[in-house]
């Protein structure tokens, strides 16, 4: 692969609406991807590995737990702090970012708001610093779009509960310690439960041969009557309404996410314009090509001006889950389009491991799915201004 030259866009001077200490953040993650995942990362990606070498890099950067306070281990950082590590990480990969974001946002963010203070002590430490990974079980083989239709179930067995069924699509789950994992009480609630791996009838088989996202690690969470102890039950959220307030924290942090892949996917074009000649010229100078970059960058900066905004909404505490949904929906989108076009500016070349382009892209069209959707997002959107719901 090429070395990393990124240098990231600021059409709108944007830095100058960050306070000191998001710089601080954000360039610390930028030279860290500079220096530990850009030269590793395409030969990950090619052999469909995760990188565990950068596990503790992710937790000096803060990036398991921006937000989760310092006692338990977390950053204690702010919500547009943790949106801009994820735009620095997944600058380098999304299968990256989708690491950070599961500890952070599925695993440490509902045992903090959902769990009593053993549990918080317990696993919130261990988590910060990537002792322990974890993984986050929510979508089964039957049930991806439609949570709520979740057959994964519990029996209380009077010293332990009963663990039964299958999660399918699972990030980090083929080297997880720990999985938050929703499944049905037999009065039909859901419930989170924590589940350790080790405990018998617990498996977690890896998912091969995606061609996106490749060097993230997927698999399945199998439990066939796993005996869970009770203190692991999240005690103080139940309902649909838990698993999908993780989804908010997430979703926010793909947001930004998303802006980094099509940040290097545009300057990577940019660059390429100014030196490869064709016809006697530069291809930057021919109208069609400067009309693809004039797009991006303009769809790059309503996307940071998108995140910032929500980041602020964010942290204020009045970002609502269809605003977070909005902008999920968009920058993915755009990050796709951008990654699309800036592919074609390299012709040939685009589509090789020497340029991070086509992994980006093809790494977008799982981000486009999980976490919602883009069609699930849509109907998000449509049910908040119109108040009728296509979901019934
Ligand atoms: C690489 C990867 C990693 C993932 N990681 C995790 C994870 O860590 N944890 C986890 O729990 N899940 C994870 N997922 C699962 C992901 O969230 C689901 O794939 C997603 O929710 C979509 O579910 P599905 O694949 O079953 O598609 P389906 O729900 O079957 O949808 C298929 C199509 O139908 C459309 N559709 C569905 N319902 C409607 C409707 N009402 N109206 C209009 N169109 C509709 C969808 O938009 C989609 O285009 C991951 C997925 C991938 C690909």
């Amino acid at each position: 692969m090429k070395p990393d030259l990124f240098q990231a866009p600021d059409y709108y001077n944007i830095d100058e609406l960050l306070t000191d200490e998001h710089l601080l953040v954000r360039d610390a993650a930028r030279e860290w991807v500079k220096r530990e995942v850009s030269p590793i990362i395409e030969e990950y990606a090619q052999k469909a590995e995760f990188p565990k070498q950068i596990i503790g890099g992710l937790a000096e950067i803060g990036a398991f737990g921006p937000y989760i306070p310092v006692e338990y281990g977390g950053a204690g950082l702010d919500q547009i702090s943790y949106g801009l590590i994820m735009q620095e990480i997944e600058r380098g990969d999304s299968g990256v970012r989708s690491t950070a974001s599961v500890q952070s946002s599925l695993v440490m963010y509902p045992i903090w708001k959902y769990g009593n203070e053993e549990q918080r002590q317990k696993y919130l430490p261990k988590l910060a610093s990537g002792e322990w990974m974890g993984s986050f079980g929510l979508t089964e083989p039957d049930h991806g779009s439609n949570p709520a239709g979740m057959t994964t179930n519990f029996k209380d067995m009077g010293d332990h509960y009963l663990l039964n069924g299958a999660k399918m699509w699972i990030s980090n789950a083929p080297f997880c310690q720990v999985a938050v994992v929703w499944a049905k009480s037999e009065e039909g609630r859901i419930h989170g439960l924590i589940v350790e791996r080790g405990m018998e009838g617990f498996t977690t088989p890896e998912t091969h041969n995606k061609w996106s996202l490749r060097a993230s690690s997927t698999g399945e969470l199998i439990f066939d009557n796993v005996k869970v102890p009770k203190e692991n039950l999240l005690p103080n959220k139940s309902g649909l309404g838990a698993p999908l307030g993780c989804l908010d924290s997430a979703r926010y942090g793909i947001a930004w996410g998303a802006i980094g892949a099509a940040m290097d996917c545009y300057d990577t074009a940019l660059r390429y314009s100014k030196e490869r000649m064709q016809f006697g010229k530069p291809i930057g100078q021919f109208q069609l090509q400067q009309k693809k970059l004039a797009e991006m960058i303009t769809e790059i900066t309503k996307a940071q001006l998108l995140a910032w905004r929500l980041g602020v909404m964010k942290e204020n505490g009045t970002a609502t889950t269809a605003q977070i949904s909005m902008a999920k929906r968009n920058n993915v989108d755009m990050a796709i389009n951008v990654a699309r076009e800036a592919r074609q500016m390299l012709g040939g070349m685009g589509i090789t491991g020497e340029y991070s382009i086509m992994r980006h892209s093809m790494n977008l069209e799982s981000v486009i799915t999980y976490e919602g959707t883009h069609d699930i997002h849509l109907l998000i959107t449509g049910l908040d201004i119109t108040g009728l719901n296509a979901f019934k």
